[in-house]
């Protein structure tokens, strides 16, 4: 297609369905940051030309043609004379699959493991697997190469190169402060600032130095990214140096809408079917939405649309990839598409950096993000809908080089860009801090004293030891050492309010209901409704609805599900409108999970038809989650009187219990709790006396 040009919607096509406005995009790049020629792009830039498809290229030969091959032997030099190091290369470069190879060649690591921290779960896992699979000799994921997520260990005794998510290694350092398993330490898209990086800065920094103090093999450490600020970070690490490689950066056309388009999400939709009928079928096209909801509607109008007879272009494939959702599922979007068929992937920003998925030509970016913030003043939690930042939007479109040339789309106008954050703020500093807290209290470390790169708010430090105290994991506020239930709080990979549930269930003799609840809770809903069939899907589970809520009505769905027999449970799901792979997902966390209270002798008991006791048992670890019915229908948190509403999908929508716990907390024009279970008042003062005594009578004020 002609990229230089500006371009319309076809309108007697499609713009019927989508969108009354054509969309005009300009061509207002390439941008003053570095989107360029390489060297190599001369080489290999006609992969995708005239539609022909990728050249075979044994695997080898496509490491041998990475940019940082040449650098191989200079690299690992410089690898070997600094105990810390920061590498930044270009998106693409071969840092975080060529890198710990070469390490691991050098034998640098030497009696020890090389771990390789991702922010992501999909990223650990797709990496690991492309880089076995590099390593080759027929070895699999799981031998010399591994990956370590949440509720997932694909890692043998044989594994040197540990890909894993950054929670899953200060996890493990938990065990063991100096992280004695690993003579090396990458952590990988330092940039992204998530908690859990921040939280190992300082970790590992302390591992290296005490490791030295007492002789122990050295730990060396390097940082890596395709941007970040350099100088903050030598200077936060003893002024360690710093590595620069060039990267292979394939050009990437950047267009912007002409004018602002509120409704982003009808836009990509209708910017995808431009691309449909114009580019050949192999090129692939990648959409930065916000969330589920958004990204599964739009991957059913694109279903839609495309089975239009009006609509031109090859079939397509639609992927989903979004954080809740199960590992598999998360997989499939690396699968490769049969030939004459296009692939469309409408994702998260968990696209954004690290993972390649092959062949994708086109990114359209929708420009905004969910993000999770909260806010010690109200005490809430919330996820929100908004602009991304000017370095997201560079990372996206970084998405569409690859592997060619590429194109983004941005929908958003040139000045809307300009007027975004340069960078995002890093997650320490606008996150609930207390698993972290908790984390770093297991590892004898109060967050006050800790050595951040970027300290978090005081008041959420605050904010944080209050709800820990609250739940019983310290005596007081400046407790450095953990209670005996803050201990086993701190076993469990979960939010410390979850795991303080889990360990009251006991009392309230309902373990067996309160892991399927936290289970449930851990993982993607497990309800599919088709817009199509949302009667029929109602109707068929009206049976499970609970008068108590939303977590009573998935465990009566998880019970039914549990008698169900093997051969039977996937056609029993479809004919229930449940998705078969994200209740086995619950199933497998919900067995993890047991094996943890297991190991701290737990009596596993069931509550039966006795709900009261598993509400109350819920209420042990979300009493700070309480809203109270309002002579105007509307609730109102105990804790900072907050004005909120019932979330239309909850099952408790319409019905007006006096009080209630909620899960979440979502805003979009107003404060909405979602994930709702009713209690009695009564419970609260039962339950959580000295908590209602401080948080009872504050004055109310709007969200
Ligand atoms: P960096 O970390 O520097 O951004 P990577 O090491 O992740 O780069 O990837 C380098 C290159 O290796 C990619 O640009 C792509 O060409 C190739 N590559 C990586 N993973 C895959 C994959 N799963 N499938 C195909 N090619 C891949
Ligand atoms: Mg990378």
């Amino acid at each position: 297609m002609d990229c230089s040009s500006k371009y319309n919607i076809n309108q007697s096509k499609i713009s019927l369905k989508l969108n009354p406005v054509p969309i005009l995009f300009n061509k207002n790049g390439p941008s003053p940051k570095k989107i360029k020629l390489s060297d190599n792009f001369h080489r290999n830039a006609n992969f995708f030309a005239n539609g022909n498809s990728l050249p075979k290229i044994s695997i080898q030969d496509q490491r041998r043609n990475l940019p940082i091959f040449e650098k191989r032997n200079k690299l690992l030099e410089i690898i070997k004379r600094h105990k810390t190091l920061i590498i930044i290369g270009e998106t693409g470069s071969g840092k975080t699959t060529q890198i710990p190879q070469y390490i691991y060649s050098a034998r640098l690591q030497e009696n020890g493991k090389i771990a390789v921290t991702q922010p992501r779960r999909v990223a650990a896992i797709s990496i690991a697997m492309r880089v076995a699979l590099e390593h080759g000799n027929g070895m699999s994921v799981g031998d010399v190469v591994g990956y370590s997520v949440r509720f997932e260990d694909v890692t043998s005794k044989k594994t040197k190169i540990k890909y894993l998510t950054d929670g899953m290694l200060l996890r493990e350092a938990m065990l063991d402060r100096l992280l004695l398993d690993y003579n090396v330490v990458i952590l990988d898209e330092a940039h992204e600032r998530t908690i859990h990086t921040d939280i190992l800065f300082g970790v590992v920094k302390s591992a290296q130095k005490i490791r030295a103090e007492r002789n122990h093999p050295p730990l060396k450490i390097i940082i890596m990214s395709a941007t970040m600020d350099v100088d903050h970070f030598s200077r936060y690490f003893n002024n360690c140096q710093a590595a620069y490689l060039e990267g292979r950066t394939y050009p990437v056309n950047i267009f912007y809408t002409v004018k602002p388009h509120d409704d982003y999400q009808t836009s990509c939709v209708a910017t995808f079917f431009k691309i449909h009928q114009e580019a050949p079928a192999n090129h692939d096209v990648l959409i930065f939405l916000t969330g589920q909801e958004e990204i599964e509607a739009c991957a059913h109008q694109i279903r839609l649309l495309a089975k239009d007879p009006d609509v031109e272009g090859p079939p397509v494939r639609v992927c989903t990839l979004y954080a809740a959702q199960p590992n598999s599922q998360q997989m499939a979007v690396f699968q490769p598409t049969p030939s004459g068929t296009r692939k469309v992937v409408i994702s998260t920003n968990i696209a954004e950096t690290s993972v390649t998925i092959s062949g994708i030509k086109y990114v359209i970016d929708g420009g905004m993000v969910k993000s999770r913030s909260f806010h010690p003043s109200t005490g809430l939690e919330l996820l929100k809908i908004q602009r991304i930042s000017q370095e997201q939007a560079w990372q996206r479109s970084g998405r569409a080089g690859r592997q060619s040339e590429g194109f983004c789309y941005r929908i958003y106008t040139r000045s809307q860009f300009e007027l975004m954050k340069p960078t995002s703020i890093p997650e320490i500093q606008r996150a609930n801090l207390n698993s972290v807290a908790l984390q770093l209290l297991a590892l004898d470390i109060h967050m006050l004293h800790f050595d951040f790169l970027d300290k978090p708010p005081k008041d959420s430090i605050q904010a944080a030891f209050e709800q820990l105290k609250l739940l019983g994991a310290i005596e007081d506020i400046d407790s450095i050492a953990l209670t005996s239930l803050g201990k086993k709080m701190a076993r469990f990979p979960l939010d410390p309010k979850f795991s303080k549930i889990l360990l009251s269930a006991e009392q309230y003799g309902c373990l067996q209901e309160a892991l399927t609840v936290i289970a449930l809770l851990s993982s993607e809903s497990i309800l599919t409704t088709p817009r199509s069939k949302r009667d029929q899907a109602e109707s068929v589970r009206q049976k499970f609805r609970s008068g108590y809520g939303d977590h009573i009505t998935l465990l009566n769905i998880y019970r039914e599900f549990d008698t169900i027999g093997q051969k039977k449970k996937r056609n029993w799901c479809h004919e229930h409108f449940i998705n078969f792979r994200n209740i086995l997902y619950v199933q497998d966390v919900r067995s993890q999970l047991e094996e943890i209270c297991k190991n701290f002798d737990l009596h596993i008991s069931s509550c039966g038809s006795q709900i009261d006791q598993l509400r109350k048992c819920l209420l042990t670890g979300l009493f700070m989650n309480v809203a109270e019915l309002q002579r105007d229908r509307q609730y109102v948190t105990l804790d900072r009187r907050q004005v909120t509403l019932i979330h239309p999908s909850s099952v408790l929508h319409g019905q007006q219990p006096a009080y209630v716990v909620f899960t979440e907390v979502v805003q979009s024009t107003k404060c909405y709790l979602r994930g709702i279970i009713s209690i009695e008042g009564e419970w609260l003062r039962e339950i959580a006396p000295d908590y209602l005594r401080n948080h009872n009578f504050r004055y109310s004020k709007d969200c």
